[in-house]
């Protein structure tokens, strides 16, 4: 039996590691014979080390046979298998939109999500806040929801990347998120289990990132297209802006309330129209995967059929039968039934000015602390608290207007968070250029010219 010490002693020394230690760590986080400590200090030995692309595919595979890898062939869904991940980021609601327009438009998107990590927000978390909806389904529940709606959102199952599952608890509590192989071997792990014909990835740059340099998200984006695509999983990435936080929200309930109001709210003539980053960046990945996918012939088009799916109400609609058929509210579209944080109040800025920064990771944690995330593997989350109001970078305010809405449990964590949101919000004489938030586009490296 190899020992767990020498293994974690040989890559804390920055050497390689064999495919078969690679495995007796995999095996150890199954059946339990890694502690904890033994796990986090090999994941911060492979965060200070780094591993080899060989060492990182042999991670990822053994992530991904660590336990079932689901087939769909017998399940006669009616479109392709497709999927969005994202690395990670601060008010990202995206899943929840994207997988009821690509339903909307003939994709089969059963949805393998996470839980927060770290300082940012996790999808299975924010469906949570809806009372009733369960993201560990039985098979057959999650059949009769791919069939009523053409989406489901849920966690990965017992059985599902069950290794991943320990080492991404043990990682969001010892500072060991940040690793391009870390990160590749967990997404990639659940997304190679859950037998998908198309996977679009959000990878995350900026201060709300977990890699916050573009070359790091170039490096990160880039190792997971090459690895997913040699394990024959068609694969691209967006890398998108996280130097504020996504639309309008962060925290749980907010969060869902906000996904709502975006697939309803983009009705011509509806009240509230969509913040147009969240907007924009739901759009550009629903058209990306729906391209992959083979459902349209250009991007061009998928985009124009997504926009079209979220103006006819028809992706609500998807959306709302997901909700029913996961167990949540029956018209979820009509009456959420999301639970509301008992302190709510407007953080008013010290002084005019635009928002010239926005240091989105102390927001995310603002989040944390309020009670939005994790402290501790399997701590309770409160759906109720987190931020409304959140206004994008540029925004001109008065001196005592609100930089945004703390919703808190009690009125001395209200206070806590509206410290921390104005020492993470920078208010300036000039506004910021605008960026864009989709800063760039990794597609596969093209096939070696045959010889
Ligand atoms: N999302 C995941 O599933 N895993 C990571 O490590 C980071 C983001």
């Amino acid at each position: 039996m190899m020992r767990a010490a020498e293994i974690i002693r040989a890559k804390r020394d920055g050497r390689a590691i064999t495919e078969a230690e690679i495995q007796a760590f995999v095996r150890g986080l199954v059946d339990g014979s890694w502690s904890e400590g033994q796990a986090a200090a090999l994941a911060m030995a492979i965060v200070w080390r780094g591993m080899t692309r060989a060492e990182c595919v042999a991670l990822t595979q053994a992530m991904t046979h660590s336990g079932q890898v689901l087939d769909w062939r017998d399940a006669r869904l009616p479109g392709p298998v497709l999927d969005k991940h994202s690395t990670g980021g601060v008010g990202d609601k995206v899943s929840l939109p994207l997988a009821a327009i690509v339903a909307a438009c003939g994709g089969v998107v059963p949805m393998i999500s996470g839980r927060g990590l770290g300082h940012t927000g996790g999808t299975l978390d924010k469906l949570e806040a809806l009372p009733g909806y369960t993201v560990n389904p039985p098979r057959t529940q999650l059949l009769a929801a791919l069939g009523a709606a053409g989406c489901a959102i849920v966690g990965a199952g017992a059985d599902l990347a069950p290794a991943d599952k320990r080492l991404y608890a043990i990682r969001d509590v010892t500072a060991t998120v940040e690793s391009v192989p870390l990160i590749t071997a967990s997404i990639l792990g659940k997304k190679l289990a859950a037998g998908l014909q198309g996977l679009v990835l959000d990878v995350k740059v900026g201060n709300g990132a977990f890699l916050s340099g573009l070359d790091e998200a170039q490096a990160l984006a880039r190792n997971l297209v090459d690895v997913a695509c040699g394990a024959g999983l068609p694969t691209q990435a967006l890398i998108t802006d996280m130097n504020q936080p996504l639309g309008r929200t962060a925290g749980n309930a907010l969060e869902v309330a906000e996904s709502i109001a975006l697939l309803t709210g983009a009705r011509a003539g509806a009240p509230e129209p969509p913040e147009p980053r969240l907007l924009e960046l739901t759009l550009a990945l629903a058209a990306q995967l729906l391209h992959l996918g083979g459902l349209d012939a250009s991007v061009a088009a998928a985009r124009a059929r997504a926009e079209a799916a979220l103006a006819s109400g028809a992706a609500a609609e998807r959306f709302a039968r997901m909700v029913a058929a996961l167990g949540g509210p029956a018209d979820v579209l009509a009456d959420a039934r999301l639970p509301v944080a008992p302190v709510v109040r407007p953080v008013p800025a010290l002084r005019a000015g635009h928002i010239a920064r926005i240091d989105t990771r102390a927001l995310g944690l603002a989040v944390v602390a309020l009670g939005g995330g994790r402290a501790r593997p399997g701590d309770a989350v409160d759906p109720r608290v987190g931020f409304s109001g959140l206004r994008p970078l540029g925004s001109a305010l008065a001196a005592g207007e609100p930089l945004l809405t703390v919703h808190a449990a009690s009125a001395a964590d209200a206070e806590a968070a509206a410290r921390a949101v104005q020492a993470a919000i920078t208010l300036a004489e000039a506004a910021p250029p605008p960026t864009p938030v989709v800063v760039g586009r990794v597609e596969a490296a093209a096939p070696p010219a045959s010889a």
